[in-house]
């Protein structure tokens, strides 16, 4: 049997139609399949890849690590200097109030680390999220996810959670003296990429700091430069009191974490003691492998070179059937008419098509959760200009054929 037909028997599913690509290596921006295609990979593991595949630097930090040690034991008792190191270097770079960093294995179970957190220093049961606002697929993450389509096979989730409008200022109304926590993120990615309005962050802060909630940003997917800035925070003026980080965190390895005022975090401490545990959350492996990442990310100043490939592949997308290009930075939502659209652009640049310039060149790319007719561009950000312009070439070339 193929690894294709073993993948569909054996590997559980998540829906009906997988793309089923067998990815045999993966270097830079680029993936190779078992036929030996080549892709340009706009999409990075989903916000993970932010230095690009298999990066020397943190190839060598995680060999380094190995010849060290693997898992030793779980985490919170021992002191482990990959993650010491590394909750260091993020506490150096984030304000002085998100001092203490907690690690998971995920971005979910960063989600559920935070909200427990928020319900036990704040002695406050009701939490808050918004519409189309995706936080994780554990059942405390699924509970504060903005969409009853994915919530309702699940029911019932947790007790005490109101869902309001993002960006709208009149629902701010609703967080009271009730309300233990207002998870947001700083940009909704799932809902296709939807930005702040000017100053509704800094209200939503400011009903916070009367009602003595706490602000939980979701950075997992928009964190470590995406938007143009190491967080995407601070283009709004905002601290949140806890930060979730995830996805880019690890370099490409498995590894979550809420970021708060050792203050707060310390409430896991006591009361019950072991407040909040897990086995595998900050691996030494992984968190070597983040640092490197999270170092090459600010020595090689990638962050500044976002702004201009953002413009770039704006300044290459058009055609007639592109609706709108939503964009904060390198992540971004193409949007087409309908989810039937995108998916045959989806398809179509996977294939060979005989129109084609390039007929070798394939690009890699999905839709959004709450946007499906939304193609999703959030690449590696040291893809290079011609890896852009060959990417939009094809893109705009495969709706000429459609
Ligand atoms: N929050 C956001 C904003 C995310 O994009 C994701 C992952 N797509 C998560 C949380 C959950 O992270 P994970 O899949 O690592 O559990």
């Amino acid at each position: 049997m193929t690894n294709r037909q073993l993948f569909l028997n054996h590997v559980g599913q998540t829906s009906e139609a997988p793309l089923a690509l067998e990815i045999v290596r993966a270097e830079g921006c680029k993936l190779f399949d078992i036929d030996g295609k080549e892709y340009i990979d706009l999409i990075g593991g989903i916000s993970v890849c932010h230095v690009g595949h298999r990066h020397p630097a943190v190839i060598a930090a995680i060999k380094k690590q190995l010849d060290d040690y693997l898992h030793i034991m779980v985490y919170g008792e021992l002191v482990q200097s990959p993650q010491v190191q590394y909750a260091t270097l993020l506490t150096q770079h984030l304000p002085a109030s998100l001092n203490s960093v907690f690690f998971t294995a995920s971005g979910s179970e960063a989600t559920e680390g935070a909200m427990k957190l928020a319900k036990r220093s704040q002695n406050r049961t009701q939490i808050i999220s918004f519409k189309n606002s995706y936080h994780g697929s554990t059942q405390g993450a699924l509970s504060v996810m903005g969409s009853e389509y994915w919530q309702q096979a699940f029911r019932p989730l947790l007790p005490d959670i109101l869902q309001m409008n993002y960006n709208s200022f009149e629902d701010l109304d609703n967080i009271t003296e009730r309300t233990a926590c207002v998870i947001a993120e700083t940009i909704q990615a799932e809902a296709g990429v939807l930005v702040p309005q000017k100053g509704w962050l800094k209200a939503l802060r400011k009903k916070c700091d009367e009602t003595g909630t706490l602000l939980v940003l979701d950075e997992i997917q928009c964190g470590f430069g995406r938007n143009g800035t190491l967080w995407a925070f601070e283009q709004f003026e905002v601290v949140p009191d806890i930060l979730l980080l995830g996805k880019a965190l690890g370099g490409g390895m498995p590894l979550g974490a809420f970021v708060a005022d050792k203050k707060i975090m310390d409430s896991f401490t006591h009361d019950p003691v072991l407040g909040h545990i897990n086995t595998f959350g900050g691996h030494p492996v992984c968190c070597a492998a983040g640092m490197a990442a999270c170092k090459v990310l600010l020595d090689e100043k990638l962050i500044e070179t976002v702004k201009e490939k953002e413009e770039l592949f704006i300044s290459l997308l058009h055609h007639s059937k592109i609706k709108a290009v939503r964009s904060r930075g390198l992540m971004m939502a193409v949007e087409f008419e309908d989810f039937e659209m995108n998916k045959k652009v989806i398809d179509a640049l996977l294939q060979d098509s005989g129109r084609l310039e390039r007929p070798d060149s394939y690009v890699f790319t999905d839709w959004f959760l709450f946007a499906a007719n939304c193609l999703r561009i959030v690449p590696p950000l040291t893809i290079s200009e011609e890896e852009i312009t060959e990417a939009c070439n094809k893109i705009i070339e495969v709706m000429d054929t459609l």
